[in-house]
């Protein structure tokens, strides 16, 4: 019987899935996840969060510990771009962020990149002092005092929401 080797790229909360549902169907497939991002899988959802300090650190968002990938047998590559597909070989040309180059093989490829979101072209948006929340990189360039008046602000919302229920 031949080996399933099966291929995912992109590894957040889609790739990993995928990676689960195929391991639930074939206990031999070789199953390998990957993802261009330095940070083991995370909950994006979360990001908001930390920087109110309602999770503590942004490494709690973390799906899974490198236990999980290890007991499904998941070959989890982080840093790692899929930078181009040859469908006709069936192969995935990869770089490492330090450069190293490798191809692998499938016999069925999964595709999880989701979509990148467009900036808006909006005056100033390029100026120092804006950022955007996409990643955990995103969010550790926040500077200390945006996440403390994103605190205070979530702090106030909640009691002025508080104070007019209580109120009614
Ligand atoms: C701040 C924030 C808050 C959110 N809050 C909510 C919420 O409250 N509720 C909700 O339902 N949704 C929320 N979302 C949306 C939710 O996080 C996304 O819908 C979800 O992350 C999509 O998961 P995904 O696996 O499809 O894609 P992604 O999480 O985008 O993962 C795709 C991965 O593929 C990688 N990738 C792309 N191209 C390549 C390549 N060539 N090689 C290797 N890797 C590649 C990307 O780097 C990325 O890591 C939020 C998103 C953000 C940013």
């Amino acid at each position: 019987m031949i080996t399933e080797r099966i291929v995912i790229i992109g590894a957040n909360s889609a790739g990993v899935s995928a990676a689960s549902a195929a391991r639930k169907m074939d206990l031999k497939a070789e199953i390998t996840l990957l993802s261009e991002e330095e940070y083991w899988p995370y909950s994006r959802c979360g990001l908001p969060y930390v920087l109110s300090d309602e999770i503590p650190r942004f490494r709690e968002l973390t799906l899974f510990s490198s236990s999980y990938y290890r007991m499904m047998k998941q070959d989890l590559r982080i840093d790692t771009i899929a930078k181009s597909i040859d469908l006709k070989n069936r192969n995935v040309q990869l770089e490492k962020r330090e450069g190293e180059r490798e191809s692998i093989e499938y016999n069925a490829l999964i595709l999880c990149t989701c979509a990148s979101p467009f900036i808006p072209w909006i005056m100033g948006i390029y100026e120092r002092g804006v950022f955007t929340l996409r990643s955990i990189g995103d969010g550790r360039n926040i500077p200390e005092w945006i996440k403390k008046a994103l605190f205070l602000q979530i702090s106030l919302t909640h009691n002025t929401k508080y104070h007019s229920l209580k109120n009614q």
